[in-house]
């Protein structure tokens, strides 16, 4: 099949969360599976241009309507590590992507708005016509919409989408100068509670909205999530859209993508490790340590990746990290935060434990660094509000960090709890709780680390089980196979 995805995100050349790695690795084994896959992405002055091979000029004339004019772009193409990845240029005094950050601007509507209407017509202009297009999170809802109420017209009759929501929280929000820049216009066809209209600001149009109504096909990332977004109030009000759609709803879990997140060849360690020789695992502990200045102790690390957002259960980590200082472990801290009292939040604890022996906060996005604490650590906690998958905890479990999770969205579906869990002691493979509170993670807490102490041979086997564990690309690549295949024979 020939698939095309459009992303505002992908690893590693542009990467907040997951939805970077998402792109990347389902891309890669959609190709393994002898899939033709081209990326369509932004090129943001931002991106990380030393993880891209043989960037050239591909398309240089590309005129792409907006408001009553047109904005000049070029195309450029590249491989990131193998993948086909084209990045659209604009050249006009907006700067879309020229902002040193991929988001959080005052325009980010425009922007990606801009983006939906430039891939189409790059498409258009340069004779693309894929099976399926593959388009993710409210930056690209708009691609569905513009394709069923535009481009087909212009002769993009073939291709089907896939939409998938990686996060509901944010839906692209906007006004009707959206409708007027790309050309979509008819302002009543459009405010209506059928199509992009809010369902709750009647006064906004919702691109989120836009992309599930439009779309062939609508995935989330975990069962569980799919579960909770239409059953439960988890869906920031899209509850009644997705209702009405829920016959072309399926969750997948996400994959993890092996050759990046592989401890057996991680070329970010110092010290390369398997099942079977766990042990090499405690050099990857002491280099962690010595990166960190923490002191060699008989002491276990429990540690901290990902975006420090109220999503991420911020009163929960700062708990944590306090629990697990009083009680014999050392803490880490990989995070940063596009909200200023958060990151000053955080700022602040750094500050009050510089001094601390066993515990370091690094208030940074270091992609390499992060292969070091996920193999140094032995324990993760993911304690949040909500989570629609979450990898942290798929790619802990592939370095034998043992994940404390709440049970929540993907989360519940990967992470299985060492005395609770409804399953064989050798599917058992970390510590769950129910409660979004102070109790709750610490009832996790002390199991964990009590365990830790008391029983290190269990421990090891609940490290090993985790690693057994296969979360791949391979059944979810199956399952986004089967539904390509679904919508294209529609
Ligand atoms: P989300 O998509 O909500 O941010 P996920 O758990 O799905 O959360 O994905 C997070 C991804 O981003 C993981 O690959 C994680 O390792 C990575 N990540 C998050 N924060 C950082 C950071 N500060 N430095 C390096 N990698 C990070």
């Amino acid at each position: 099949m020939y698939l095309v995805q459009i992303a505002s995100e992908c690893a590693p050349v542009a990467k907040v969360g997951g939805l970077g790695d998402v792109v990347f690795g389902l891309s890669r084994e959609l190709e393994i599976r002898g899939n033709s896959v081209e990326i369509i992405l932004p090129k943001y002055d931002c991106l990380r241009y030393d993880q891209i091979y043989g960037l050239q000029l591909t398309f240089q004339d590309l005129w792409v309507p907006w408001h009553n004019g047109a904005i000049h772009c070029s195309v450029y193409f590249g491989f990131v590590h193998g993948r086909k990845c084209f990045f659209l240029e604009p050249h006009s005094e907006h700067h879309f992507f020229h902002r040193r950050v991929f988001y959080g601007q005052h325009d980010d509507d425009q922007r990606f708005a801009f983006f939906c209407k430039a891939a189409l017509e790059f498409m258009l202009q340069s004779g693309k016509h894929p099976d399926v297009i593959h388009c993710h999170d409210w930056q690209t809802g708009l691609v569905p919409v513009l394709l069923y109420e535009i481009y087909q017209h212009a002769g993009m009759r073939h291709p089907r989408v896939c939409y998938t929501l990686h996060n509901l929280q944010h839906q692209g929000l906007t006004g009707e100068h959206i409708l007027r820049a790309t050309g979509l216009n008819r302002h009543a066809h459009f405010f209506h509670p059928d199509r992009l209209q809010d369902n709750f600001n009647h006064a906004a149009l919702n691109l989120m909205k836009g992309g599930i109504v439009y779309a062939n096909f609508v995935t989330t990332v975990s069962p569980r999530y799919a579960w909770e977004i239409l059953n439960t109030s988890h869906n920031f009000g899209l509850g009644h859209t997705l209702y009405v759609h829920r016959a072309k709803l399926g969750g997948i879990l996400n994959g993890v993508d092996y050759e990046v997140w592989n401890p057996e060849i991680d070329r970010h360690l110092p010290r390369p490790y398997s099942l079977n020789h766990l042990d090499a695992k405690y050099e990857n502990k002491h280099a962690l340590r010595q990166r960190f200045w923490l002191q060699d102790a008989y002491k276990p690390i429990v540690c901290y990746i990902g975006r420090l957002d109220h999503q991420k259960g911020v009163p929960l980590i700062t708990h944590a990290l306090h629990y697990c200082l009083q009680h014999g472990t050392q803490f880490v801290l990989l995070g940063t935060s596009p909200n200023g009292g958060i990151g000053h939040h955080f700022w602040r604890l750094k500050q009050l434990y510089n001094d601390n022996p066993d515990c370091h906060l690094e208030l940074s996005f270091n992609e390499e660094l992060s292969h070091l604490v996920y193999a140094g650590a032995e324990m993760i906690i993911v304690p949040s509000l909500f989570e629609p998958c979450g990898l942290t905890q798929m790619i802990a479990l592939k370095y034998g960090t043992v994940p404390i999770v709440r049970a929540t969205g993907g989360l519940a579906d990967t992470v299985f709890d060492a005395n609770y869990a409804d399953r064989p002691y050798h599917e058992r493979n970390g510590f769950v709780f129910n409660d979004y509170n102070n109790t709750g993670i610490e009832s996790a807490l002390h199991r964990a680390i009590g365990l830790w102490y008391a029983y290190p041979q269990y421990f090891r086997e609940l490290t090993l089980n985790g690693m057994h564990y296969d979360f791949s690309w391979n059944h979810p690549g199956q399952h986004y196979l089967n539904i390509y295949e679904y919508i294209r024979d529609k």
